[in-house]
């Protein structure tokens, strides 16, 4: 192995930690700790792994870099399959629902990502606009729900205007996921005839 791998490794390995702690402390301020434990274990699989170290680059996500150079990347794949705090989990081109509203503890974990992800990525320059400013870039590129939408950029939006400490608070959070993403709980069924219909 070449010292530059062993670096990466650690690096890597490091910075995993770093946005891992950082998860938690926010899942605890929200009420779920065993999510906030849980998230991002699958970093430590093979295909995750070592795409990642080969891939490390401190500033830019290897993901990203991966991408640049194969077009597409397994670890991605990999993770978005296994990790219900990302949209992409729930997307599904061939279902009637192509984007379902997402249960609350996975949304509230991806609060908790994006919020670590964008403190540590933005470091110093960080600012109580920095997520906001990031979501309205990133949610024109995304499959979601028009509810969970709503509801994150409200919770960007209070963020910006109270800061961490007011707005990520369980009380609050809860409230906003009643207000915007309330489950309409009628079940519905569905019919294929070359495409999907709603039974009434
Ligand atoms: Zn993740």
């Amino acid at each position: 192995m070449s010292k530059n791998i062993v670096k990466n490794i650690f690096k890597h390995i490091k910075l995993v930690i770093k946005h891992k702690w950082l998860v938690f402390k926010f899942s605890c301020k929200l009420g779920i700790p065993f999510r906030g434990f849980m998230h991002d274990w699958s970093k430590f699989s093979f295909e995750e792994f070592w795409e990642s170290v080969k891939y490390y680059d401190g500033g830019v996500s290897p993901i990203t870099r991966c991408k640049v150079d194969n077009g597409y990347s397994k670890a991605w794949l990999h993770h978005k399959g296994r990790n219900k705090h990302h949209d992409w989990y729930w997307v599904d081109l061939n279902a009637p629902e192509v984007a379902p509203i997402i249960p609350y503890k996975y949304v509230v974990e991806m609060i908790c990502d994006k919020l670590s992800a964008s403190i540590i990525y933005n470091g110093k320059n960080w600012t109580r606009n920095s997520e906001y400013d990031y979501w309205q870039i990133e949610k024109t590129r995304i499959i979601m729900n028009p509810k969970i939408e709503k509801f994150l950029t409200e919770v960007f939006i209070q963020v910006r205007d109270n800061g961490i400490e007011k707005a990520i608070t369980k009380q609050n959070i809860k409230e906003l996921y009643k207000k915007y993403c309330i489950d309409d709980k009628t079940k519905y069924k569905y019919e294929f005839h070359g495409e999907w219909k709603k039974i009434d």
